[in-house]
């Protein structure tokens, strides 16, 4: 289904425990047509992408820029439409709701965005800003949204609190900024929070703190995290288990120390010896990795990742891996994986 997106039903899935099962979920965005009869293309963001996310856990999607880890944020929360494929919320698929069904969902689904700067209203204080979406699902009485605001901005690091409420954006620095758009993600009690690159836009020295605040508020409010993050030493340090991405597909999936004590597929292995080393005496050996991620619209066949994989071989052109289990839990995309040459 290329042209069409999902129609709004209720589909059920048995509870499992998980907050999240997403189930071949694919965005394809078209692209305009330059002549009038030509038929329409389309960038295939994400290519039927499938995974969970249990309660309290943080699962990590890591890629390079492009392949489609922020598009499934927006998805997940439902920012986007899908074209095809499911995505259950705690058993009910939310994937094709729409209008008032969606936003009996949407409150607990929240998302942090990567720029500090540009999410936060200039014109809005601090105060204004977490209470709004208080307001906007009239959660209490002004009293308590005024106690849930405070209690939001404390459990974010901003205090004392009351020399933040009047501020406005332009008043606080890079780390303060994003501990606002976290508090605004918190004060509506969520399920699950999907955090796109919470710490790449801010300086190294401040980094820590906010990944120790939100594996903290993991823990206080009991809820789950999507990371998402270019930065795989960031997602070793944060999340349980972890997904890699290439041009719209999941490539590895496992839990994390196992992805990065023993990567499988070519693509994760070059990702984890391109994270810098501070030892002058380590011997650099060249990145197992060739060229540049090839456009969506232009996708290799076979295998996506075969253009810049130095092991490709014939099969990698002909035919696509699926992602299969090879070891415990373990889910690897790779022909040559499968079959034990690698
Ligand atoms: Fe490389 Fe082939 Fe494996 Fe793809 S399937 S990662 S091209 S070896």
């Amino acid at each position: 289904m290329l042209s069409g997106v999902i129609r709004p039903q209720r589909r059920v899935l048995e509870m499992n425990g998980n907050v999240l099962d997403i189930v071949g979920l694919k965005k394809y965005f078209e692209l305009k047509k330059d002549r009038l009869f030509s038929k329409p293309k389309y960038v295939r963001a994400v290519d039927g992408v499938t995974f969970s996310v249990g309660e309290r856990e943080v699962f990590g999607l890591v890629g390079e820029t492009g392949c489609g880890k922020t598009t499934i944020g927006r998805l997940v929360v439902r920012l986007e439409r899908p074209t095809e494929g499911s995505i259950f919320f705690q058993g009910t698929d939310i994937a094709g709701l729409a209008g008032g069904e969606l936003k009996k969902f949407r409150r607990k689904m929240q998302m942090i965005f990567q720029d500090p700067y540009a999410s936060l209203n200039p014109r809005m204080t601090v105060s204004q800003w977490v209470v709004e979406p208080l307001r906007n699902y009239q959660m209490g009485t002004p009293e308590e949204m005024a106690d849930r605001t405070l209690k939001a901005l404390e459990d974010a690091g901003l205090r004392p609190v009351e020399e933040y409420l009047e501020r406005f954006p332009h008043e606080l620095s890079g780390g303060e900024r994003q501990r606002v758009s976290i508090a605004r993600a918190l004060v509506v009690d969520p399920a699950f929070i999907v955090a796109d690159e919470p710490v790449s836009m801010l300086d190294v020295s401040i980094r820590a703190g906010v990944m120790q605040l939100l594996l903290g508020l993991r823990e206080k409010y009991g809820m789950a995290f999507i990371l998402i993050t270019h930065d795989i030493s960031v997602a070793r340090y944060m999340s349980d288990r972890m997904a890699v991405m290439y041009l719209g597909k999941i490539v590895e999936m496992a839990d994390t120390e196992g992805v990065i004590k023993e990567p499988l597929h070519p693509y994760t292995r070059a990702l984890i010896k391109a994270v810098p080393v501070a030892d002058p005496t380590r011997e650099r050996t060249p990145l197992p990795l060739t060229g540049e991620m090839p456009s969506a619209l232009e996708r290799p066949s076979g295998c996506v990742f075969r253009t810049r994989c130095v092991y490709a071989t014939d099969i990698c052109a002909e035919r696509e891996p699926s992602l299969v289990e090879v070891k415990d839990g373990h889910m690897c995309a790779c022909h040559l994986v499968e079959r034990g040459e690698i």
